[in-house]
């Protein structure tokens, strides 16, 4: 099994769980609980509405399971019109949540990719990595989530992705070493065969030695 099929394996798992998703009432109480065991009251003024805009907060966070990347791409995707260099998008801020501890994970994404016949407007690259951002991730599994994505259904000739991020259970919790960052990297078809195009991609990102880690 490769390392794509065990991703696409842990996500049907997922969406198996959502067909028995909780109530809101059972999410709010269970948010009460973990007040309680905090060792606050939530029944004093200040705590009354914090299990429903924590609940709230949640939808937001997480919208990413009710929605499709591949839905995104595949509606939007143009002819090249002969364009055949490559793309380079940089500097995608995101913000996810770490699936060990549910907090926060901070950073940039940048995706580069060698069109083949299809070019996508820039705003939808960046829903795709919204939409994957907004699930319980490890940085890992985002950066060949988003890969993937493009490689599958842009067919391109080539795909890049790197992910700069901080990841606040190092800086806030545990080690609490504040300045680390977390660099990821995935590269498909010529990105990963072509040196050359590798280099280029890397270095269009603009400090191509700090960033390249794997
Ligand atoms: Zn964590």
């Amino acid at each position: 099994m490769s390392k794509l099929d065990k991703v696409a394996a842990s996500d049907m798992v997922a969406l198996d769980r959502i067909a028995e998703k909780p109530s809101r009432e059972e999410a709010e109480d269970a948010v009460r609980t973990l007040i309680r065991w905090s060792g606050d009251n939530p029944s004093r003024e200040g705590l009354l509405g914090t299990p429903s805009r924590f609940v709230r907060a949640w939808e937001e966070f997480f919208a990413g399971y009710e929605e499709d990347p591949v839905d995104v791409l595949q509606r939007t995707f143009q002819e090249t019109g002969g364009y055949d260099e490559m793309v380079v998008l940089r500097d995608i801020q995101f913000f996810s949540h770490c699936e060990h501890h549910i907090v926060p994970i901070v950073g940039k994404v940048h995706v580069g990719y060698l069109p083949e016949n299809r070019v996508v407007g820039i705003s939808k690259l960046a829903r795709v990595v919204d939409i994957f951002a907004r699930r319980m991730q490890i940085q890992e599994k985002l950066t060949a989530e988003i890969a993937t994505t493009i490689n599958q259904v842009m067919k391109p000739k080539g795909v890049g992705v790197l992910i700069e991020a901080q990841h606040q259970c190092m800086t806030t919790r545990g080690v609490q070493k504040s300045e680390v960052s977390m660099v990821t990297s995935h590269m498909l078809g010529s990105f990963r065969d072509d040196s050359k195009m590798r280099s280029e991609f890397l270095s269009l990102l603009g400090n191509p030695n700090s960033r390249l880690t794997t």
